[in-house]
């Protein structure tokens, strides 16, 4: 399904509180401008995303709100709600995805072009610190990548991101596991994200992780999950990776 670190790795780009303006007369003077200028009466959150005609607005379990777009919405929008809907209604809760500020550029033409990573999230602040956060999806049949990106997502939203990006990205690739059905975990590839750091036989790891955090932690609190997986996370193979140099930060 992914090649090697397809999700993980570009999460590195995490654009972790960049702030752009949040009213029009500020986002004007943005590289978004000029576009903005004869789309802003489309705008459905005004001023916080990135203007664009082709927005679908769809609502997830708890009647939130979320963006989709994309160059064919309409021919794409069922799809969404058939493969990517589902995925992200089952895994989170209602309490995780009230008050989410999300976009999703669904498919992204930028990660098809680069072909190199299946899902990307970036977060961002407000000037009036307002969180949100977009996520872009490169496959359209692709739950199981729109589950982790929109992890990131609510981490992002509920502060529950941690400042060391390779342990937040190996939580996060974990977490999303957990979060998924035993049926759809074993549709990952083995080495997908930092499971391709774990030395040995990376699905006999994954494996074992999974049998870990369910002994340790109580899987049906998924809001208490980010916080049980942190405290075991040294018990399971993906949380003693090391990093090759060229990935490294510093
Ligand atoms: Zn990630």
């Amino acid at each position: 399904m992914y090649d090697f670190g397809e999700r993980g790795i570009d999460d590195f780009g995490h654009t972790h509180k960049k702030i752009i303006p949040a009213s029009r007369k500020l986002i004007r003077k943005t590289k978004y401008g000029p576009r903005l200028k004869k789309l802003e009466r489309k705008l459905d959150v005004q001023g916080y995303d990135i203007p664009r005609q082709d927005i679908k607005c769809l609502k997830l379990k708890n009647e939130k709100i979320i963006r989709v777009g994309s160059d064919d919405v309409d021919a794409n929008i069922k799809e969404f709600r058939r493969s990517i809907l589902p995925y992200l209604n089952k895994a989170f809760t209602k309490e995780e995805l009230a008050g989410m500020e999300l976009y999703i550029e669904y498919p992204s033409k930028r990660l098809i072009a680069k072909k190199k990573f299946g899902g990307v999230s970036s977060e961002w602040l407000s000037d009036k610190k307002k969180k949100f956060s977009i996520i872009e999806l490169a496959h359209k049949k692709d739950g199981l990548t729109a589950v982790h990106e929109m992890l990131h997502a609510v981490k992002y939203k509920d502060g529950r991101v941690i400042k060391n990006v390779h342990l937040d990205e190996a939580e996060t690739d974990l977490e999303s596991m957990m979060r998924l059905s035993p049926k759809d975990v074993k549709k990952i590839d083995c080495d997908d994200g930092y499971y391709d750091f774990v030395k040995g036989n990376k699905c006999k790891a994954r494996r074992e992780d999974v049998e870990t955090i369910k002994k340790n932690c109580d899987l049906r609190d998924k809001e208490g999950l980010t916080s049980c997986i942190k405290k075991n996370i040294k018990k399971t193979h993906i949380g003693k990776i090391k990093i090759p140099r060229k990935y490294r930060m510093h």
